[in-house]
Parts: C-alpha cells; structure tokens; sequence
C-alpha cells in the first residue's frame, strides 16, 4: 500500500497527509464540502513531493498535490518561510535573500552551458565548482554566467504558478541569449525545471551531471571505497533513473557498493523538501534516511542534489550520525585518471 512508504505518513501517522487522503482531502474540497483553511494549508505542505506515490499510487501523479498547494496560495494562506523565500526570489532573483550574482566557477565562454542553480551556487558553491571542474577534466566545453536566473522549480513545487510562468520566459529568453546547444546541471531541481521548458522547445537539450559523466565514458581509478547511494526523488521517480547512478559508479573499479534497504523506485526522501517552511518534519524523515545508510557498513553515502546533500549534511550533524554526505562529483574527481 502506498501509504506505508509515504516518508511524511511514517512520521505523522495522518490518514490524510499520504496519498489517499490527500486525494480525499481535495475531493470535499472539490464538493465543496468545506473551502481552504488552516488544516487544508497544513496538510498541503505536509507533502515532500518525493514521487512515490508516482511510483505506488494508481494515478500515478502528483499533479494533483502541486495544483492544491495553488489553490491555497491563490487563497491567501500562504506559508511565511515560504512566501519569504518567493518574495526573494522576486526581489533578488534567488530563494535566499543574496544581493551578489552566483560565482564564476567555470569559463565564461564554451558551447555547454554549465547551470549551476540557485542551492550550488549560495550554499554549497565549492561542491558546484567541483562539478564544473570534473565536466571540464572529462572534456566538455563548459562555459557559466553570473546572471544565471533562478529556475524557479522552488515556484513550481510551492505552488506558486503565477510566479512561476513569468520566470519561465525569462529564463527561456535568457537560454536563448546564451546560445548554449546543450545545459548540463548538477540539480536535480534545475534538471526538472529545464527539461519541462526543453519538452516546449524553449530549451536546448538538458542532462544531469550523472548522465553527462556516463555518456563521456571517462576511465576510472581504482578507489578503495564503501559507499551506498542515495536517490534523490526527481532523478528517480520524476525521471526514471534508478540504474544510471549505480551504472556510474560500477565502472570505478574496486569501489564497494552497498544498497540501503530502499532504494531506486523504492527510496525514501531525504526530507529536504521541508527544510526552510517545517525543519522538525525536515529532521524526522531525514534521520529515517541515515539510519538506513547507518545500517550499513559504508565510509560514504553519495548523490548528486544540493538540497539532498544539505538537509542529510545538517540532519547528520544535528543528530550525529557519524555518515559522511558526498556528492559524487567528489567521488568521481578522486577516481579520474
Ligand atoms: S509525494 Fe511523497 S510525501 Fe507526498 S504524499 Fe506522495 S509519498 Fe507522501
């Protein structure tokens, strides 16, 4: 039953924060049964947006779950970390309140386009310039710009759908302005929303660092390393990758490789979702998550999503879990020939 894989509904116990209540939830709404309050607010937060439902539910989509998260921004009852981090996004052009443009982290000139997304560039920056630097060691001609605009996936995934459509054509404007023929980005976030424009033909061709790396084929040292990986949700569940990952990290020789008890379509959520508007529930699911990488004998746990590394860095901190987060730019930096 989808509802026992539901990370939120492993924490609250709440019928109506998996997915058959949610449906329930928007179908006396739809009844009108009663309108948006408080309790409706909530519940529609209470959501990771982690996919699995896509994975287990019948319908297949959370579709339904963004749309609601619309109908109560429209009613005004709104989330005030949220509507902080939207009000940003306006005024600075990224979620978190930074007046300076993203850091130059590879050339500025090239025919790839290096996106960087707003969560690399503010918060974890050396890990971003770790990733241009291996896409630049394995032979792309990467190239970024400080003016890289927010994606705005943040928009899309709180439901700000007004919002969202006007940065969506300015970031296809300013794709175009690059002249770029391929974007290459290590956010899994950037990834949806970049390839959601590709699919309308305002974006050239979009791949993930992980699909990059393994379509460059470069040779590996051997690296003498237990790890196990962690699937972030839209790689996996939005965009059906559970076996480029793992394809990626077989071809470094030597490297021990572990799974944690769920993983591919199966993976829990990192919890990263909550972490600016409910950093408690944020805590609870991530802690989930490292016990079942702590279960393991592994030296690493590996991705490759900023908000993923982050919300398990700090949840590993807070709760000290004694596991060492990587993005696997690190990893594949140390393993090249
Ligand atoms: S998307 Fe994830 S968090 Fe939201 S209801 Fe489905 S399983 Fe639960």
């Amino acid at each position: 039953m989808c509802r026992e894989g539901c990370p939120v509904y492993e924490v609250l116990r709440f019928e109506t924060v998996a997915a058959r209540g949610r449906y329930m939830l928007i179908r006396g709404l739809l009844e009108q049964r009663y309108g948006i309050n408080e309790t409706v607010r909530k519940r529609a937060y209470q959501c990771m947006l982690c996919g699995y439902c896509l994975y287990r539910c019948a319908t297949q989509t959370t579709d339904a779950f963004i749309a609601l998260r619309a109908d109560v921004v429209e009613a005004g009852f709104t989330i005030p970390e949220i509507d902080r981090m939207v009000r940003s996004l306006v005024h600075y052009g990224n979620p978190f309140f930074q007046e300076k443009p993203k850091p130059q982290l590879a050339p500025r000139s090239g025919s790839v386009l290096f996106f960087v997304g707003c969560t690399y560039a503010y918060i974890a920056p050396k890990d971003a310039q770790k990733a241009a630097t291996l896409l630049l060691r394995i032979g792309y001609p990467i190239f970024q710009r400080r003016d890289e605009p927010c994606c705005g996936q943040v928009l899309h995934l709180y439901g700000y759908l007004r919002d969202q459509a006007a940065f969506e054509e300015r970031l296809a404007a300013w794709l175009s302005d690059t002249g770029a023929d391929l974007i290459i980005t290590a956010c899994p976030g950037c990834y949806s929303a970049l390839k959601r424009l590709e699919e309308r033909g305002q974006a050239p061709h979009t791949l993930h660092l992980v699909e990059a790396v393994l379509e460059a084929q470069p040779r590996f040292h051997p690296l003498k390393l237990r790890v196990t990986w962690h699937d972030p949700c839209h790689l996996v569940r939005m965009h059906r990758m559970p076996e480029l990952p793992r394809q990626l990290l077989r071809q470094i020789p030597s490297l021990r490789f572990e799974e944690m008890p769920r993983h591919g379509y199966n993976a829990r959520c990192c919890g990263g979702p909550a972490l600016f508007y409910d950093p408690e529930l944020m805590l609870e699911v991530a802690d989930r998550r490292l016990s079942e990488a702590t279960s393991l004998a592994v030296r690493y746990l590996v991705t490759s999503c900023p908000l993923c590394e982050y919300a398990l860095r700090k949840a590993n901190r807070i709760l000290n879990k004694r596991r060492v987060i990587l993005p696997v730019q690190d990893l594949l930096l140390r393993a090249l020939a």
